[in-house]
C-alpha cells in the first residue's frame, strides 16, 4: 500500500466547536486565588483585566463551546492545517513507528499561536474595547495577536522579553507591519518596568516581568484589556482546534496514536493537540500516552512544585495552581523563547498530578539535533521550542525501534523557524550549550511561596 504523505480535512469539515476537558475530569483543576484575600476567584474580578467572552470561558464547564462565525472565517485563512506523516523521519531513523505531526506551521504568523489570538481579538471587539496590551517572548504571540488586532480594528501594544527583542528582531518588524507598538521588556513605558531596570540593570527580561508591565498598562486604563497567549483555561480550550482535526484527519488513515507529544512553554499547544484525545482516554478507556516535552533548562513539569503561584514575577495576576519554578525564577537566555515560562496552566497541572500525562525535559543541543534532522528528511525548519516535541518523538520512534513494536506517534509541529535563524546559526557553529538547572536555584525560588495546597 502507498503510503500518505499529507492528509487534508476538506475546510467544510473544519470543527465547529472547541473542546472543553474541564467537564470530563474527574478531579476538577483547582480554582484560582484572590492573592488578598485568598478566596476563590470570581469572574467578575476578572473583567477589568480580560474580555468577559474569554472570562466566561475560563470558567465554564461546558463540553464544548462554539466557535463564532466570525471566529471560523478567519481560521479559514489557514486552517484546516495539514497532517502530516512523517515518512522522511521515519526511514532516517529506521523504526517501525508511524510518525505523524499537525502541521501548525502554515498559519500566516508561523505558529499555532494564532488560534487563540483571532477569539481573543473578536471577544474584545464585540465588547467594545479599543486597545489591547500583551507580552511576547520569542514574538510568536506577538505576532499573532497584532494581525488578529489589525482584523478586528484594536490597537495593540507588546511587551517583548527583551533577550528576545535583540535575538529576533524581525519579530518586531513582523509586528510593526501588522501596525502593533512594540516594547523591550523591561521598558521605560510602566511603573513596572523602570523598578525592574533600576533594580536589574542587566536583566534579559523574562515572560513574568513582561506580563507584569502589559498588566499594569491594563489595570490603569479602563478601554484597555489585557490578553495571554497561553496558560489560562480559555487559551487552551481554542488550542483543542489542533487535535479535533488531527482525530479527523487519524481517522481516515485508520490509525489512532499510541502516544501524542507536544512542547511545553505554558501548555497551550500541548494541551491542543492532546486533550481531544485525552478525552478518549477519560470516557472510554483509550490508553494513549500524552507526552509534555519541556526545556531541561526550565524544568517547571519535571522538577517544580504543585503549588499556587502567580503568573507573572510581579504578582499582579491571581494565584494559579501550577507546577511552578517560582515567579521569581529566571530562565538561562535558550533560543526557544516561547518555552522560558516558570508555570503551567491549571488544567495540565491537574493533570499531571493525576498522573494522566507525562512530562520529558529536553536540553538544548539535543533539541536542536532534532531541529536539523527534521528540517533535512522533512524539509521544514522546526521552530526551536517545537524542536522539543521532535526530540521527544524520535525518542519515542527509537524505542518502537529498540522493543521492535509499530506505534502511532503523532506530535504537534507548533511553528516554523524561519525568523529564528540567528538560533540556527549559532547551533551550526557551535556556540549554543546546555543548561542545567542547580537544584537549589529551583529549591530557593520555590522556598519563597506560601504553601497553599
Ligand atoms: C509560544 C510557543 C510555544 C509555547 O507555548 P505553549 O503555550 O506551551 O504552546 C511553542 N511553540 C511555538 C512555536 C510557540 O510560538
Amino acid at each position: 500500500m502507498k503510503t500518505t504523505k499529507k492528509i487534508m480535512l476538506p475546510e467544510n469539515e473544519m470543527p465547529t466547536q472547541w473542546y472543553n476537558i474541564v467537564a470530563d475530569m474527574k478531579n476538577k483543576p483547582l480554582p484560582m486565588l484572590n492573592p488578598a484575600t485568598k478566596q476563590p476567584l470570581k469572574p467578575e474580578e476578572m473583567e477589568a483585566l480580560f474580555a468577559k467572552g474569554a472570562v466566561e470561558q475560563e470558567f465554564s464547564q461546558e463540553r464544548y463551546i462554539d466557535i463564532p462565525e466570525e471566529v471560523q472565517t478567519l481560521y479559514k485563512i489557514y486552517r484546516p492545517t495539514p497532517l502530516v506523516r512523517a515518512s522522511g523521519l521515519e526511514k532516517a531513523l529506521d523504526t517501525p513507528a508511524k510518525i505523524y505531526f499537525k502541521n501548525e506551521s502554515v498559519s500566516p504568523v508561523g505558529s499555532h499561536k494564532l488560534n487563540s489570538a483571532i477569539p481573543q481579538a473578536y471577544y474584545n471587539k464585540i465588547q467594545g474595547i479599543k486597545h489591547i496590551t500583551t507580552e511576547t517572548g520569542a514574538g510568536q504571540w506577538g505576532s499573532a495577536l497584532s494581525i488578529a488586532c489589525q482584523h478586528f480594528g484594536l490597537d495593540l501594544q507588546v511587551f517583548m522579553v527583551k533577550v528576545s527583542y535583540d535575538q529576533k528582531p524581525y519579530r518586531k518588524s513582523v509586528m510593526n507591519t501588522y501596525g502593533a507598538q512594540v516594547f523591550a521588556s523591561p521598558s521605560d513605558q510602566t511603573e513596572i518596568g523602570r523598578r525592574l531596570r533600576r533594580k536589574f540593570p542587566n536583566t534579559s527580561g523574562t515572560l513574568g516581568m513582561a506580563i507584569s508591565e502589559a498588566v499594569e498598562v491594563a489595570i490603569k486604563n479602563p478601554d484597555t484589556r489585557y490578553s495571554l497567549g497561553s496558560v489560562l483555561n480559555h487559551v487552551i480550550l481554542h488550542q483543542t482546534i489542533i487535535g479535533l482535526e488531527a482525530e479527523k484527519q487519524l481517522e481516515m488513515t485508520g490509525d489512532y496514536p499510541d502516544v501524542v507529544i507536544g512542547c511545553f512553554g505554558g501548555g497551550s499547544n500541548f494541551s491542543g493537540i492532546a486533550f481531544p484525545f485525552l478525552r478518549h482516554n477519560l470516557t472510554e478507556g483509550k490508553t494513549t500516552r500524552f507526552v509534555a516535552a519541556e526545556p531541561a533548562s526550565c524544568p517547571k513539569l519535571t522538577r517544580g512544585e504543585f503549588n499556587y503561584d502567580f503568573g507573572d514575577t510581579e504578582g499582579f495576576t491571581p494565584l494559579i495552581p501550577m507546577y511552578t519554578l517560582g515567579h521569581d525564577f529566571e530562565p538561562a537566555d535558550i533560543h526557544a523563547g516561547g518555552l522560558r515560562y516558570h508555570g503551567a496552566g491549571s488544567i495540565v497541572s491537574q493533570l499531571i498530578k493525576d498522573n494522566l500525562i507525562e512530562a520529558v525535559d529536553i536540553k538544548q543541543l539535543d533539541s536542536f539535533a532534532a531541529g536539523v534532522l527534521f528540517a533535512k528528511v522533512e524539509g521544514i525548519i522546526p521552530a526551536p521550542e517545537s524542536t522539543h516535541a521532535i526530540s521527544a518523538a524520535i525518542q519515542e520512534a527509537l524505542k518502537a525501534k529498540e522493543e521492535g513494536k509499530e506505534k502511532v506517534i503523532l506530535f504537534n509541529l507548533s511553528g516554523h523557524g524561519l525568523i529564528d535563524m540567528a538560533s540556527y546559526d549559532k547551533y551550526l557553529s557551535g556556540q549554543l550549550g546546555n543548561y542545567e538547572v542547580p537544584q537549589e536555584l529551583i529549591d530557593k525560588n520555590i522556598a519563597k511561596l506560601e504553601k497553599l495546597v
